[in-house]
């Protein structure tokens, strides 16, 4: 964790987020940008999908606090990879990622869908 944590704008991303959407054969019409994803803990503080819908929500600016929450979700992984984070777009792909993991794989729960997220951040 940086002393100095830069919020993130997500906004900033949204073109590159569209991108990967597409990679999976999703519209970026399923991403909405959101001032808060109505969760108050976790991960899903950042962002969160609805399964059936296909629907992803993001909050549009990632706090420090937001960050925490979800670095400390991911309790399971490795220094190194929970570093990889700190840089802003791998961030949001991380997580961008594990919701299109929800919506296309709805057997796969939390870890096996940051694992996904993971595996396809670093293929790149
Ligand atoms: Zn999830």
């Amino acid at each position: 964790m940086p002393d100095e944590f830069v919020p993130i704008q997500v906004e900033t991303h949204k073109i590159e987020m569209e991108k990967t959407l597409a990679k999976f054969g999703m519209s970026g019409e399923r991403l909405s940008l959101v001032d808060e994803t109505e969760r108050a803990t976790g991960a899903e503080r950042v962002s969160r999908c609805t399964k059936i819908e296909g629907r992803i929500f993001f909050k549009k600016t990632v706090t420090a606090e937001d960050f925490r929450e979800v670095v400390g979700s991911l309790r399971q992984f490795d220094e190194r990879e929970k570093a990889s984070l700190k840089d802003p777009w791998a961030f949001i792909r991380q997580r961008l990622l594990h919701e299109i993991c929800h919506i296309q794989y709805r057997h796969m729960d939390e870890y096996a869908c940051n694992k996904w997220a993971f595996y396809e951040l670093k293929k790149g």
